[in-house]
């Protein structure tokens, strides 16, 4: 990791008590790296305190054999917005990988996104109105009422057989909950498309960072303050006298010691191993749509780089519940959890000079740009005040 740019902390350092920050910034993810990043910019004092042995949070990559290893799954940048993408560039150089997902159900191969390729794939279809056609033809449920759960919504955009095949079993798996108990929004965070266009997302940018994730946080936290292994929720007092505000990203409901009960997150289990061949599945992502197999996806590192070298690390990414000791990975947005949220939500507001952000702060479903703009106009309200 590029550990030079950092400025790092010693636990407890003796000078410590006596420095003053304007922000003690809980967790070196992308929220808390921008929001640290954006104020030192503006002239502000800010501490990072991270729990873990190292910065970039859920993006952190490792090498192992010259190749970039996404340790908590994979990461592809994407972005319509501008500001993110000049903010991002500032700390990086962005390979220009276009992501695209190789379905395998039971052997069966499909492109994902659903797209053109996909119709063809399952019904030989060629042309979009025969696309549609078919999927019209597959509808259960009535079309004048909103969609009100993942399946209904699957159903309604790609029929019943590419549910069944694609997203019935992928979606118990990773979320470990029935279609009908999750919400809509879920599956439309996916494309469907009437062309034969393969890739993943819409966004006008798309990248990976050539030299990783952790070299870009690294670049992003520059001059400023660090310390890692050290858990906020375990020293909130002394922590807290340092800093005239607290920028929490950890999970918002172990903020409040888990007052009103536990959210549900989703966790996620990795099995990496290296590998003497040079290629061993041909694309970065291959999911696993059935229900048998126990993993959900196979990642393929090297491809996210176009990297030439001798051998290849694979991970199989398992999907669990998280459990007290795990990394929470997914807010579970079921309507159990939305309704204990809106309640740690009004905890939240009335704690006084604590702001909250990032996937676990929000308990929101995240991608890498939007937490990055959030923690960009959080402090952008900040410098209003
Ligand atoms: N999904 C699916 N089959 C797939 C890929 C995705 O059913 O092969 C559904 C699944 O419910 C998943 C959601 O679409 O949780 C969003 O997928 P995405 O790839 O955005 O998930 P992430 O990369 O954030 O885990």
């Amino acid at each position: 990791m590029n550990a030079a740019a950092c400025k790092w902390i010693e636990p407890w350092h003796s000078d410590w008590a006596r420095m003053e920050y304007d922000y003690v910034v809980i967790g070196a993810g992308l929220f808390g790296a921008s929001f640290a990043r954006r104020m030192t910019d503006a002239g502000k004092r800010c501490l990072v305190i991270e729990r873990r042995s190292h910065i970039a949070g859920n993006t952190y990559t490792q090498q192992t054999a010259g190749i970039d290893v996404h340790m908590y799954g994979a990461h592809v940048f994407h972005t319509s917005n501008e500001r993110v993408w000049e903010f991002v560039n500032r700390f990086a150089s962005f390979y220009p990988y276009q992501h695209t997902v190789l379905a395998n159900y039971r052997g069966e191969r499909y492109n994902l996104p659903f797209n053109m390729n996909t119709f063809h794939q399952m019904w030989g279809v060629e042309t979009a109105e025969q696309a549609r056609e078919k999927i019209a033809a597959q509808q259960i449920f009535p079309l004048e009422q909103e969609p009100r759960n993942l399946e209904e919504q699957a159903i309604r955009l790609v029929g019943t057989e590419l549910y069944e095949k694609l997203i019935h079993g992928y979606t118990q798996k990773q979320w470990g909950r029935s279609c009908i108990e999750l919400p809509a929004f879920i599956i439309r965070r996916l494309p469907v498309r009437f062309t034969y266009d393969n890739r993943y997302f819409n966004d006008r940018y798309q990248g990976v960072p050539t030299e990783g994730y952790t070299s870009l946080v690294s670049r992003m936290l520059n001059g400023i303050d660090i310390q890692l292994n050290t858990d906020y929720l375990a020293n909130r007092q002394s922590v807290r006298a340092l800093a005239k505000k607290v920028v929490f990203t950890g999970p918002i409901d172990a903020f409040f010691d888990y007052a009103l009960g536990h959210l549900a997150y989703r966790s996620l289990r990795f099995e990496t191993e290296l590998m003497d061949e040079t290629d061993h599945q041909g694309c970065a992502v291959v999911n696993y749509t059935d229900a048998e197999v126990p993993y959900t996806r196979m990642i393929e590192h090297k491809h996210f780089l176009g990297g030439s070298q001798p051998q290849t690390v694979i991970t199989r990414e398992f999907a669990m519940e998280w459990t007290p000791g795990e990394e929470p990975f997914y807010p579970v947005n079921d309507e159990q959890n939305q309704a204990l949220l809106a309640r740690y939500r009004a905890l939240a507001a009335s704690e006084h000079n604590v702001l909250f952000g990032g996937r676990l702060g929000e308990y929101r479903y995240y991608d890498m740009d939007a937490v990055i703009l959030s923690a960009l106009e959080a402090a952008d309200r900040e410098e209003g005040q």
